[in-house]
């Protein structure tokens, strides 16, 4: 069946309804996600969302943005980092008016608060000399993607956006550069429907589930990258790949940074704070990437601490932060130790390791979210993408923490903006011929196999790989046993089959079309971390352990060729005014 909006747009995080809310209502704007919006993994985003408000201490758009450029290692675009840490004041301002309920400070203006990387300098006539940790983040106590979300659908059902709620989108619908629409499977009755649209937009969010430790949501599973794959399209930057310094022991579920924004420290097995040795100015609130790489040091050292089932930790200690500022400021977080781990923070530290946390690589865009068909700048025509799936690209190498919530919301409204443009002159494109038929076969195949693979083994031995082989350090011997290990996994794939034949909330069917999207996702990060012959940002290369400038200051493009190997070429960074330093904090 063919349904015409004028816009569709796939995701209901926060990138994809920040787009919503930019459409005019006279246009059709349909939001499909497959899971109810509000579930969508922005809604557990802890910590904050960054802008230099200025409200606790002096602070500036260009302290936000030199950071930003650190922080990514120097990969991240300056021009679009710039404009992201330029608009953002306005933006939190405009969430505010929108009703995003915000924790206030003592004057009831917008709180902020500590967060990794964000600094200002220690001698304001040397802005590029030392600088110590500034109070940026603005938060709404540690559940900001909670309400951020909330608002945002609530101001997307005023602005009468239709909801297709539980719908999983199986099928890019593109032909010689230009984008006409998606294929999806209402997930409650199984029926595959064509959208048609004049203007896609992909907000599909991240792929932690690709790896065994995550924090990510079970809906992470790289779809709308890997659908963009598939349809031979380049993806930018996969090989960067975020691991958060502090994920409950063996579960993975986040501790927000907030947690040492607000003072926790990170001790070893001696009770040593040893991020004083890794990052002696601003210690625990050093960037991910640094603080991911101390811990795992500090366990290969024999510094961690050995749980009963042979794994290893490091500990988080907020208990002299008192029960009032963990009861106020971190009820979510100290929740889940209590719940998970059965610990009681206001007491005793909390056990963590590093975890699975974000892609700063992802589909190739410009500021206006206009996808890129290839390295050289075309664009394809109808189609955007914005938040995590995309890549700008202003997180670069490794993303400081509260830039992403304020990544969606400002190339989320960018893009929305662009589509709401763009619609008041384009037309309908025509639809490829049989568009359902491809889903159609595949759905069919895989409720007839009678293969004897099973999805849950190839995920975990999936996941398992990519965090040994493709995780916080990483070695060219060991990308490529990875590499190899995953071509296996793929030929394996073809003989999985699946119990429920049914129609209705086939979750076995869904769950194969996701291991199919992880294995696509992983492919290309293994190839691309393979590749990249230096340690920059969250890549860090055992077997190349510097920044290399003069040969990979550069992006990589990874496509998918037919049958061989990825192809792989690049695109220069931007810089604009920030010239690349030895990173150091
Ligand atoms: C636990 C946690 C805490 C975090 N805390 C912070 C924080 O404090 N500050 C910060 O800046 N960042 C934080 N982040 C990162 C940030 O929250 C995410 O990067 C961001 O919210 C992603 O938003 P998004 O709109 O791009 O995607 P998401 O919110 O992930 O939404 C993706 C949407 O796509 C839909 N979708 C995907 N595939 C399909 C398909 N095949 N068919 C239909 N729909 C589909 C989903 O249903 C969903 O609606 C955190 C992340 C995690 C995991």
């Amino acid at each position: 069946m063919i349904k015409t909006y004028d816009v569709v747009i796939i995701g209901a995080g926060g990138a994809g309804l920040r787009a919503a809310v930019e459409i005019p209502k006279e246009y059709s704007c349909a939001v499909i996600s497959k899971v109810f919006p509000p579930r969508s993994h922005t809604g557990t985003a802890q910590g904050g969302v960054c802008a230099a408000l200025g409200n606790m201490e002096e602070d500036s758009w260009e302290n936000h943005a030199f950071d930003t450029v650190k922080g990514s290692d120097y990969l991240g675009d300056q021009d679009a980092i710039e404009v992201m840490c330029q608009d953002a004041v306005r933006a939190i301002i405009e969430l505010e008016h929108m009703g995003m309920p915000f924790s206030r400070n003592e004057d009831g203006k917008i709180a902020q608060r500590k967060f990794g990387g964000h600094t200002k300098p220690a001698d304001p006539a040397d802005p590029y000399g030392k600088r110590i940790p500034v109070m940026r983040a603005c938060y709404s106590a540690d559940r900001t993607g909670h309400v951020m979300l909330q608002t945002l659908y609530e101001n997307c059902i005023k602005n009468q956006v239709s909801f297709f709620s539980e719908y999983f989108v199986t099928q890019l619908l593109v032909e010689n550069g230009v984008c006409s629409g998606v294929v999806a499977m209402d997930i409650s009755t199984g029926e595959i429907h064509t959208f048609h649209a004049k203007a896609v937009v992909f907000a599909t969010g991240g792929y932690g589930r690709a790896f065994q430790i995550t924090s990510n949501a079970h809906v992470g599973t790289g779809d709308g990258t890997n659908l963009v794959y598939r349809a031979g399209l380049p993806l930018e930057d996969m090989e960067f790949f975020q691991f958060h310094p502090t994920g409950l022991w063996r579960l993975g579920i986040l501790v927000s940074e907030a947690a040492r924004g607000e003072g926790g420290i990170l001790k070893n097995k001696d009770g040593e704070r040893f991020m004083q040795k890794y990052a002696p100015t601003v210690m625990d609130l050093a960037p991910r990437d640094m603080v991911s790489r101390a811990i795992i040091t500090e366990i290969r050292e024999g510094k961690g601490i050995r749980g009963s089932d042979g794994t290893d930790y490091v500990l988080l200690d907020v208990s002299h932060l008192g029960k009032k500022v963990i009861d106020e400021k971190l009820p979510e977080i100290t929740g889940f130790a209590r719940t998970y781990l059965g610990v009681e923070p206001t007491k005793e530290p909390i056990p963590i390791q590093p975890t699975a946390h974000y892609a700063m690589g992802g589909i190739p865009t410009d500021i206006d979210g206009r996808v890129f068909a290839n390295e050289k700048g075309d664009i394809i025509k109808g189609f955007y993408a914005a938040g995590e799936c995309a890549c700008v690209s202003v997180h670069g190498g490794n993303r400081l923490g509260t830039n992403s919530l304020l990544d969606i919301i400002i190339f989320g409204r960018r893009s929305g903006k662009a589509v709401a443009e763009f619609i008041k002159t384009a037309d309908y494109s025509p639809l490829p011929e049989n568009t359902e038929e491809q889903t159609r076969k595949e759905i069919e195949a895989l409720k007839t196999s009678t293969g004897k693979e099973s999805i849950l083994n190839i995920r975990t031995e999936l996941q398992v790989m990519m965090m040994n082989k493709c995780g916080v350090f990483r070695n060219e011997k060991e990308l490529k046993e990875g590499i190899e290990e995953l071509k296996q996994l793929k030929e394996r794939y073809k003989n999985i089959s699946i119990q429920d034949k049914g129609n209705i909330f086939n979750t076995d069917l869904m769950e194969a079309i996701e291991l199919g999207n992880l294995l696509d996702s992983a492919e290309a990060t293994l190839y691309s971390a393979e590749n990249r012959q230096e340690s920059r940002g969250a890549h860090t290369r055992e077997d190349y352990t510097n920044r290399d400038d003069e040969n990979w200051m550069k992006h990589t493009f990874i496509t998918k060729a037919n049958g061989s190997e990825p192809k792989i070429t690049y695109k220069p960074v931007v810089i604009t005014r920030y010239k690349p330093m030895e990173r150091k904090y």
